[in-house]
């Protein structure tokens, strides 16, 4: 009946991102990831890709408007602990999803800057960058960019050591998100590390073997692995 649909109460996790045809990266592996710790999902999508593992064939973004009252059906649904925000394709897509996020100031919200595939498709109009970095940013509890979009939104050359990501990390988090994790995987040897940045703080390293090979989808299951943490707030 109208109005007797009660708010589920289950920690969720919404889940803002693209979908992949694949599998390998976007919502389903965001979804896979925070059910594997324990959480419930929600999702709005921002679009539909078509791809395989190896290329991205077609990118068909969602309108901005469909893409905020999804967010915000899905709030109204669930007890939402924390937003995942992964591609957003377009400019305007950012500015709704900016919109919601500001209806809503006390969920915590973790934005990973998804600008490309592995394969070389542009995920977000090239235009968009300074939107992301003005507009949806400094509304984040945490953005985790790998070393390739950290250089991108810095404007800066790939870093080429720990402290050089850590000099583009600073002048990123001078844009304002509250905190920063820099994924190492981009980088080369036996190890990858992580950093942990935030405002006046020391840096926190994660430090961890490198895994042999190449594998899809890493991006997408490490920040929804941090959206996730029942410790992020
Ligand atoms: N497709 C979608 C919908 C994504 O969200 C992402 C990354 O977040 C990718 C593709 C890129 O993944 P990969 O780097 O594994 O190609």
């Amino acid at each position: 009946k109208d109005g007797a649909v009660a708010l589920n109460r289950d920690p969720h996790v919404l889940v803002v991102g693209g979908s992949d045809s694949s599998g390998g990266a976007g919502i389903a592996r965001d979804i896979e990831t925070i059910s594997s710790i324990g959480l419930r999902t929600c999702v709005a999508v921002t679009a539909v890709t078509v791809q395989t593992h190896q290329s991205v064939t077609a990118v068909h973004h969602m309108q901005p408007g469909l893409v905020a009252n999804q967010m915000r059906a899905a709030l109204r649904a669930n007890k939402v602990s924390a937003i995942k925000i992964g591609m957003l394709s377009t400019g305007c897509i950012i500015a709704a999803v900016a919109a919601v996020l500001c209806e809503n100031p006390w969920i915590p919200a973790v934005l990973d800057p998804v600008l490309a595939s592995s394969s070389g498709r542009q995920l977000l109009e090239p235009g968009a960058i300074g939107v992301l970095k003005r507009d949806l940013m400094p509304l984040c509890r945490l953005v985790t960019p790998n070393l390739i979009e950290l250089a991108i939104l810095t404007g800066s050359d790939l870093a080429v050591d720990d402290d050089d990501a850590l000099r583009q990390g600073r002048r990123l988090l001078a844009d304002g998100p509250q905190a920063l994790l820099i994924k190492g995987g981009h980088a080369t040897g036996p190890r990858s590390t992580d950093i942990l940045l935030s405002g006046g703080e020391e840096p926190i390293r994660f430090d961890m073997p490198r895994l042999a090979g190449s594998m899809r989808g890493t991006g997408c299951m490490r920040n929804s692995g941090v959206s996730g943490d029942r410790g992020f707030d």
